[in-house]
């Protein structure tokens, strides 16, 4: 079926199926020149100071969601009722949904990367400008959609906030699979709000198809610690054919021209060392005599 897209780690040769560089064939928009994830080159990013803290608005929450299975992901509604604002973006969005992108048991699984540096784990959650009721209208104006991205880090003891989804992942094992979790707020699932304040900004696509070019995307700096074993779990899941859901990242595509901006408390990997020096040199350590 021409619709049908798969990550390349579904690709064998009994199951042909449209891999990311064929995913123009489900919908021509993922040939686009502004699409996503990137590759984040921090020594390239330009500082803008317009890119404030956001406000996080009912993030704190409690609500009961529906996690499922859908094949590609595993995926939750959310309340339209948190709002953000604030952090450079043209206006309030609301979330509608949250996702996720791993690899292969802890292994690299992030979409967007940082210095070419691939995390083990990216969560999406899915804002659409405030005045829309339903995505597919938001997604038809180029600034319609606001995605938050978050990267994981493998911590050495497991992150018990996380227990509502890892526990729920346990029964949607097959595609069209779905559970009511127990309650959880999208605060807990994030890094604290004092860390948020370090952040990348680009005008982007999603991630899978249709590729629509209408996302404002962040992806913010300070990671979300999961156990290796609590990453194992979404391994476990499965695609449509059974065989184990790993590698549900899209591979970084071109910038083409794009300018990357980031937050005032983004570090520029870069300028660590230069920083060090300068330090060094101030306190007249460089010049022992
Ligand atoms: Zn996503």
């Amino acid at each position: 079926h021409v619709s049908d897209w798969c990550y390349q780690s579904q690709f064998t040769c009994d199951h042909q199926c449209n891999v990311p560089d064929k995913w123009n064939h489900a919908n021509g928009d993922c040939a686009g020149s502004y699409q996503s994830p990137i590759n984040i080159v921090t020594r390239k990013t330009l500082k803008d100071d317009r890119l404030i803290p956001f406000q996080f608005d009912n993030y704190q929450e409690i609500f009961r969601g529906t996690i499922k299975n859908n094949g590609h992901s595993v995926q939750v509604g959310v309340p339209h009722l948190s709002i953000i604002s604030g952090g450079g973006l043209p206006n309030s969005y609301k979330a509608v949904q949250f996702h996720l992108h791993w690899g292969n048991n802890g292994g690299p699984g992030s979409e967007h990367t940082i210095d070419g540096e691939q995390y083990p784990m990216e969560l999406h959650i899915v804002h659409m400008k405030h005045h829309y009721t339903d995505l597919t209208t938001a997604l038809a104006d180029p600034e319609g959609v606001a995605v938050l991205g978050f990267f994981y880090e493998i911590s050495n003891s497991a992150n018990k906030k996380y227990d509502p989804i890892i526990n729920a992942l346990r029964s949607i094992k097959t595609k069209n699979a779905n559970i009511s979790m127990s309650p959880i707020s999208l605060t807990q699932l994030i890094p604290n709000e004092q860390n948020l304040t370090s952040f990348y900004r680009y005008k982007g696509s999603l991630t899978t198809p249709g590729c629509t070019e209408s996302v404002i995307w962040t992806l913010f700096e300070s990671p979300i610690p999961l156990s290796k074993d609590q990453l194992r779990v979404f391994s476990e899941l499965k695609f449509h054919d059974g065989k184990a859901m790993v590698g549900t990242f899209r591979p970084v595509q071109p910038l083409n021209g794009r300018q990357v901006y980031r937050s005032g408390g983004a570090a520029i990997l870069a300028s660590a060392t230069f920083l060090v020096a300068a330090v060094a040199t101030a306190l007249g350590l460089s010049q022992p005599n």
